[in-house]
């Protein structure tokens, strides 16, 4: 039998512990953590994320610092925008929509957000400590799986996990957060031989390879964790990058699309906000 993970009510959770954060932080210091989304151009689907974003932050108790850029924004104005940002104590995190406009340079705009205010954990800077070990804010849709796997009480330790992707995005960092988990971690990729046989090896199979249905039942060992990061729009409906319906009854636990991963990955954007609002209130006491 399958047992479907129920991410909704997971990142519901994790929403309530954050907001319960933020009122204590406000009891404690009067000021709510702040997060400034930043917008470049109109393009449709970040306008959705960022809109999610935005609400979810208000919902929580945190102030909204939206800054929409037009999208003819010269490379040297956004980047005083962010270090305008960076410079304001009531911003306790940024985060910067992308993909950016191509006359942008994403790499050098990211580069700008100081580590502690990194809450989509992509800076290089974080990207390091999490390769080390060492404490820093994580990229929020591999640290929102982690939340996941531990909520089903799925053993991480000695477990093989085999993630499928390799994006700074999702693969790499998930990678590095199994193994920080004492995972037994393979890193299946575009050029991987034989997926179906990489992937049969996993207990924890996470597949965020970004191709419609791409793992079937003969990718997956029987009563194995199966987390689908996919996400696709085919013939109007929404699906992963498992085929649901095939690995249904062979996977232990599999997150399904809609509603598995997605949810997560504002949560922990909040929860990477009250981090960030937590730490700089230590270093600033
Ligand atoms: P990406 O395109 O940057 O990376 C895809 C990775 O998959 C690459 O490393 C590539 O090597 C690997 N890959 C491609 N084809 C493969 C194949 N045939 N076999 C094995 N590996 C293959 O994508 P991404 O940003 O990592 O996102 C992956 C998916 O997750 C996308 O569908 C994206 O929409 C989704 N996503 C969802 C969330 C969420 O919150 N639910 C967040 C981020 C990404």
């Amino acid at each position: 039998m399958t047992t479907l993970i129920d991410g909704r009510s997971i990142a519901a959770e994790v929403r309530a512990e954050v907001a319960a954060g933020v009122a204590q932080l406000v009891a404690a210091r009067g000021a709510p953590p702040g997060l400034a989304t930043v917008l470049v151009g109109d393009d449709p689907a970040s306008q959705v994320y960022i809109r999610s974003k935005r609400a979810a932050c208000t919902h929580a108790g945190m102030v909204d610092l939206h800054r929409h850029l037009p999208v003819n924004v010269s490379q040297q104005e956004a980047c005083a925008v962010l270090d305008e940002l960076a410079g304001d104590p009531a911003v306790s995190g940024i985060l910067l929509q992308l993909p950016l406009p191509p006359h942008l340079d994403a790499e050098a705009l990211l580069a700008r957000i100081p580590a502690a205010k990194d809450v989509d954990g992509l800076t290089t800077a974080n990207a390091g400590l999490l390769a080390q070990g060492r404490p820093g804010l994580r990229p929020c849709t591999p640290a929102g799986v982690v939340r996941l796997l531990d909520r089903c009480g799925v053993e991480l330790r000695g477990a093989e996990a085999v993630v499928v992707g390799r994006s700074l995005l999702v693969g790499r960092p998930m990678a590095q957060l199994l193994l920080q988990r004492d995972a037994t971690v393979t890193l299946a990729h575009s050029r991987t031989r034989d997926l179906a046989r990489v992937c049969l090896r996993a207990d924890v199979l996470v597949v965020a390879a970004g191709i419609p249905q791409l793992i079937g039942a003969d990718a997956v060992k029987p009563g194995a964790t199966v987390i689908d990061v996919g996400i696709h729009r085919v013939d109007g409906a929404l699906v992963g990058d498992v085929d649901a319906r095939a690995v249904t009854g062979v996977a232990g636990h599999l997150s399904p699309v809609p509603g598995g991963v997605g949810p997560m990955t504002i949560a922990m954007l909040l929860a990477n906000t009250l981090a960030a609002a937590e730490e700089q209130g230590k270093l600033g006491a």
